[in-house]
């Protein structure tokens, strides 16, 4: 008697096209979130990367960000140029900033630039340098470099010049400019967004009060030690979605998973 082979449910790559639309909804949540929160604005936008090398997913420049919708994203090549998208739309001019570190960065799966602006204060004026003062800015214990370019990111060669400042670190500075956020996926863009300004804002705050006190070396390491990553990052997106869902921001109907089920 023969005994009947496992069935599995949770090997099975999704369909391309689910990936996409996955990816299309966690994008235009990610943007109208940050945007909710005051970290994204009027300007800036949030990418991200397609698999088999097929782009990947932006909005376009004069889409509102407090209205994006997953159907009104561009898919743009690693040269920055539009593949497909609505008609008349095209992307925003930064979209170097985006080609270019994909190209160089293969663990980067998404990226967010905005341009806050109690963080860009970091960059105009001849005080302290931008560092980790917060736990979760352990994220950023390899530098969180400074672009001498504040000129918009329009180009391939001031993309890769911005690449090449960000160089393996996590975020980068923009001089009189903004910011740039990589991570691994959209939800762990989002995140590393909201604790990089919140770490900006209470190092701005600790130096009203004195002298500041930056995470050391031994507690960095000790943070990083007991943080779990993936598991932070699920529970912090979770509450945004469900946060963001309660004050009518964003439909039931996305797929706001943190991960793309692929079990049938
Ligand atoms: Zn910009």
């Amino acid at each position: 008697m023969s005994i009947a082979a496992p069935v599995s449910i949770a090997s099975t790559p999704a369909p391309l096209q689910d990936v996409e639309q996955h990816l299309r909804d966690q994008v235009a949540a990610c943007t109208l979130m940050l945007n909710d929160l005051e970290i994204m604005g009027y300007s800036g936008h949030v990418s991200a990367r397609l698999p088999e090398g097929r782009g990947f997913l932006i909005q376009s420049v004069d889409q509102s960000r407090a209205s994006l919708r997953p159907e009104l994203l561009l898919i743009c090549d690693m040269d920055g140029y539009l593949v497909s998208g609505p008609a008349g739309l095209r992307p925003p001019s930064e979209v170097f900033l985006h080609s270019e570190i994909f190209r160089v960065r293969p663990d980067v799966n998404s990226i967010a630039h905005f341009h806050h602006d109690r963080t860009a204060s970091f960059t105009l004026a001849d005080g302290p340098q931008l560092v980790p003062v917060k736990n979760h800015a352990v994220r950023w214990a390899n530098g969180i470099p400074v672009h001498p370019n504040p000129n918009h990111v329009n180009s391939p060669e001031r993309g890769r010049a911005l690449a090449t400042t960000l160089g393996a670190s996590h975020a980068a500075l923009i001089r009189a400019h903004g910011q740039v956020i990589v991570a691994e996926s959209v939800p762990g863009v989002l995140i590393d967004s909201v604790h990089f300004v919140e770490n900006a804002e209470a190092m701005y705050d600790a130096c009203m009060l004195g002298r500041v006190l930056p995470l050391s070396a031994e507690e960095i390491a000790s943070f990083s030690k007991d943080i779990k990553r993936e598991k932070h990052i699920n529970k912090l997106w979770t509450y945004y979605v469900g946060r963001a869902q309660s004050l009518g921001l964003l439909p039931q109907t996305w797929n706001l998973q943190p991960k793309l089920s692929t079990a049938a």
